[in-house]
């Protein structure tokens, strides 16, 4: 009323005139109880709402609901509910759900299964789904990855070790673990051996050649440029009637990749009946 000019007094004589109106009397302190329950306050301006009957703020018109915290969903979800009604999310815990699922996806992205397989469990406590079978599977595949890679690592076949850990960046791009090394340490050393390797002469006494090559084998043992190098002087001699010299070198070349000549040379030998382990 002050607002509108009028002084207080008047203003004084209004209010008293409205409450003995109301049968309200000044004298005696008043309680006001204020309920709650039921209630929904708007995020924008504050606003008390009953959520029974209001969907969006009576003031400003806001959304009253909220949306579902699961990244799969986010669902509108009514104010007053406790579940979502699509993914059946409860909401008090859906704020901690997503942040266990963006915890999982860091771990992937690193290729750290154990956390990852850690995160998963903790959000499926909550709400199970297959939203955690994808990352679990996910898990799985990186698992394999790494076995392989070390595997291959251990056996210092390099030419395969690459592949599977340019495949193992392709599901965990920041995978880093101490005892394999890096993708780039890899690269590395597989073109600086091939470089060494090209610049051999074609001059070169073929023997002394396949001899570098073996040497070569013995730390990058599925090295294909030295294989191929060492089969064709085993070729070479045997053209050259030289065949216990080339028998020499298949023999040298068997021992370095016992595994591998025996599976080609079964190979052959289902193919032709021949199993020289050399010739093709
Ligand atoms: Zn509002
Ligand atoms: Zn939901």
């Amino acid at each position: 009323m002050e607002d509108f000019g009028f002084p207080i007094a008047v203003v004084s004589d209004c209010i008293s005139a409205r409450a003995d109106e109301k049968g309200i009397c000044f004298d005696r302190p008043v309680t006001i109880q204020v309920q709650l329950q039921g209630q929904i306050q708007c995020r924008i301006c504050l606003a008390w709402n009953e959520a029974r009957y209001y969907k969006s703020c009576r003031n400003c018109g806001s959304f009253l609901g909220r949306k579902c915290h699961n990244p799969a969903c986010r669902s509108a979800v009514p104010a007053d509910a406790k579940v979502c009604p699509k993914c059946r999310l409860r909401l008090t815990q859906g704020r901690r759900y997503a942040c266990l699922l963006e915890l999982a996806d860091t771990m992937l992205f690193l290729g750290n299964v154990a956390d990852t397989r850690q995160a998963c469990y903790l959000a499926h406590q909550i709400l199970p789904g297959p939203e955690l079978e994808s990352r679990l599977a996910r898990a799985r595949l990186i698992q394999r990855l790494i076995e392989q890679t070390r595997d291959c690592a251990a056996r210092k076949a390099w030419s395969k070790a690459l592949e599977t850990i340019r495949q193992l960046h392709e599901f965990a791009p920041h995978f880093r673990c101490p005892g394999i090394p890096s993708l780039a340490e890899i690269q590395r050393y597989v073109e600086a051996a091939r470089e060494k390797m090209n610049a051999i002469p074609p001059s070169q006494d073929p023997v002394k050649a396949a001899k570098i090559c073996l040497g070569y084998l013995l730390h990058w043992t599925d090295c294909e440029e030295a294989i191929e190098r060492i089969k064709s002087v085993c070729r070479l001699l045997e053209d050259q009637q030289k065949h216990s010299l080339a028998r020499q070198l298949a023999q040298k070349l068997v021992e370095l990749r016992p595994v591998e000549n025996h599976r080609e040379a079964q190979e052959n030998h289902r193919s032709n009946g021949v199993s020289s382990g050399i010739r093709h």
